[in-house]
């Protein structure tokens, strides 16, 4: 698993764990990753900021004090108040959307079909497909987003 900061065009900065980078262009082509706070399709990875200092290491820092120790690889991460709020709004997006959605399960790609061709009326339903019925109703332009998994929810 790889995570990505991304930004949408609207400047919304977030961040999404893919299984690799040629997973993340393709969910980009097809327009299956979008901004949680803006459902814009139009993501980009963030720039990282540019590791460009006028002053020059000190030759033999490398392995000064301030280098990571390599004895202890574990993930951590500093959060920042930034990005506690927008971990508080993900959350929230979340709750809206199951709280206002009708869950249907493995149905929803038959659901989603049934409103699509106008067989029943439009509502808001949350369920889960697999990767290859999300293609198949991506390929019919049926509009529909993932729903947005919190990291805490993946263990
Ligand atoms: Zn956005």
């Amino acid at each position: 698993m790889i995570r990505y900061a991304l930004a949408c065009d609207k400047g919304h900065a977030f961040e999404s764990w893919f299984q690799n980078s040629a997973a993340f262009d393709k969910q980009v082509k097809r327009g299956l990753l979008t901004c949680p706070l803006c459902n814009s399709p139009k993501v980009e990875k963030a720039m990282m900021s540019p590791q460009l200092s006028g002053t020059k290491k000190k030759s033999g820092d490398a392995s000064g004090p301030e280098a990571p120790s390599p004895a202890a690889p574990a993930p951590v991460a500093m959060v920042t108040p930034q990005e506690r709020e927008l971990r508080k709004k993900l959350r929230e997006l979340r709750e809206h959307l199951v709280k206002n959605a009708d869950y249907v399960g493995q149905k929803f790609p038959e659901e989603a079909r049934k409103m699509h061709y106008g067989e029943i009326e439009h509502r808001s339903i949350y369920g889960e497909a697999s990767t290859d019925q999300a293609r198949e109703l991506h390929e019919e332009g049926i509009e529909f987003h993932p729903l947005p998994a919190l990291p805490d929810e993946r263990n």
